[in-house]
């Protein structure tokens, strides 16, 4: 059968020549995106490890306890394009209303066109509640994304990630043991007592990009869940209770967030869980303000300056958008950024014939580009690298679940314990009840504060964006 990937790769090269820019997304990261991801289960069986797919970064290295998929049937892998196209299409219009496909924005196309909905993880999360006809949650995005929905959805759902690998390699960079380990230690150094102004000495934040146990570990502290659309919002919220944050698991999130906040860079010390003290001295600690976990996401860590360089050379005029998972040098040198949600309504709205150069995961940008063909739209990264993870749904796998939906069978369910369930949603509704402030609340607020940090400073607006 005919690589999925290799679509991508055609996609951007017709774009490219399209463009008289022959040169700019010609190649791909690694040459076994071509492979079908069964591949890859079967490589993790054979060595007895869990892994990330073909793209990932060498930095990043699956715990043992990653999740790993068994075998997919012969006839899956076997089946032509067309013929898992024809197996889809019928097993959906078999199970109807009793099944819902989630497509997430960087699930490649051939999965994507069977979704009902297409969106970011919480948009998702929601669109599986809003379904609730549906006895099945079918997830072609990432585990995490399956957890949320698995807790936010009524108990008669089932939710389904149709390849267990399919995991997140900056969602594994914090696990539960590691942060109870630095709470430990950041208790040790602030103590546990509130302040004059009732403040704790840290607050738990963290992206929703995380496991379902580090959403309760925050639930059960006093702590929050925030996505790429309200960051600013929530280290707000976090800001009105506590005199610090500990951000997990994205640095680049965290401190794009936070420097936008007007906090200086010193006053954000990377935690990394190895070393004592996150490898911080103890005066730094004392200063910090947000204490960011050392974890990034290899698809966003891939856009550089250089790249905005050389798009602004090919393309004058260009406008830059990049993701705030992005580093912050890339995101300083962006006209702005902004969530997947964020990217999407700036295409949308923007006048015809507008050039967009996009630091995001390919296969939403090459989606833009095909769906608004009014405008020209190209990856900063001319190297074709999807999310690793991503990679590993295949519509064999799709046809593979559902079609085990139609004789009865739930395959590849995911559930998060009740006790993890119930602590976790506690952070996710922090998150919902929290709300923007007006610009003169918080500057009512910061000149009331009288501290170095206040807990809302003014944002930038060609920045992260408050949802
Ligand atoms: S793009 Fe990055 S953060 Fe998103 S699922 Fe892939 S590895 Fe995780």
């Amino acid at each position: 059968m005919s690589s999925v990937n290799t679509t991508i790769q055609l996609i951007t090269r017709d774009e490219a020549e399209r463009r008289g820019k022959p040169g700019r997304a010609q190649t791909s990261c690694d040459d076994d995106l071509a492979k079908g991801p069964w591949e890859f289960d079967l490589a993790e069986a054979l060595a007895g490890t869990p892994g990330y797919g073909p793209g990932a970064s060498e930095a990043d290295v699956a715990p043992a306890a990653t999740p790993r998929q068994g075998q997919l049937p012969q006839e899956y892998k076997d089946a032509s394009d067309d013929e898992l196209t024809a197996r889809i299409i019928a097993a959906k219009a078999e199970l109807g209303d009793r099944v819902v496909v989630l497509g997430h924005f960087y699930q490649r196309d051939e999965v994507v066109r069977f979704a009902d909905f297409l969106g970011d993880s919480f948009q998702l999360a929601n669109a599986a509640k809003a379904k609730d006809t549906a006895e099945a949650i079918v997830f072609c995005g990432v585990h995490f994304m399956a957890e949320t929905a698995d807790m936010l959805s009524s108990p008669h759902q089932a939710v389904i990630l149709p390849n267990l690998a399919a995991g997140c390699s900056m969602a594994d960079m914090a696990d539960l043991p590691s942060v109870e380990a630095c709470w430990a230690e950041l208790e040790a150094l602030y103590g546990t007592e509130p302040d004059a102004d009732g403040r704790v000495p840290v607050v738990p934040v963290t992206y929703m990009n995380s496991s379902a146990a580090l959403k309760a570990f925050c639930g059960r502290h006093g702590g929050i869940v925030c996505t790429s659309s309200n960051a600013a919002t929530v280290l707000e919220w976090a800001y009105e209770r506590g005199r610090r944050v500990l951000f997990f698991p994205d640095q680049h999130l965290g401190r794009n967030t936070a420097k936008a906040m007007g906090i200086a860079l010193e006053q954000m010390p990377l935690w990394n869980p190895r070393l004592p003290l996150g490898g911080n001295g103890e005066s730094v600690m004392r200063e910090a303000k947000v204490v960011l976990w050392q974890g990034f996401c290899s698809v966003h860590k891939r856009f550089t300056t250089a790249q905005i360089d050389q798009a602004r050379v090919d393309f004058p005029g260009v406008r830059v958008i990049v993701h705030p998972e992005c580093p912050m040098e890339v995101v300083d040198a962006a006209d702005e950024s902004g969530s997947t949600d964020y990217i999407l309504k700036a295409v949308q709205a923007a006048p015809d014939g507008s050039t967009f150069a996009i630091g995001t995961e390919i296969n939403m940008v090459n989606r833009l580009a095909a769906q608004y063909p009014q405008h020209t739209i190209f990856c900063l990264d001319p190297v074709i690298c999807p999310c690793s993870t991503m990679y590993r749904i295949h519509p064999g796998y799709l046809a593979w679940v559902l079609e085990g939906l139609v004789r009865g069978e739930v395959l590849n369910q995911i559930t998060v314990p009740e006790a993890t369930a119930v602590d976790a949603r506690v952070a996710l509704e922090r998150m919902l009840a929290a709300k923007p402030r007006s610009v003169q609340e918080r500057s009512a607020r910061q000149a009331a504060a009288n501290t170095p940090v206040p807990a809302a400073a003014t944002v930038p607006a060609a920045t992260v964006p408050v949802a």
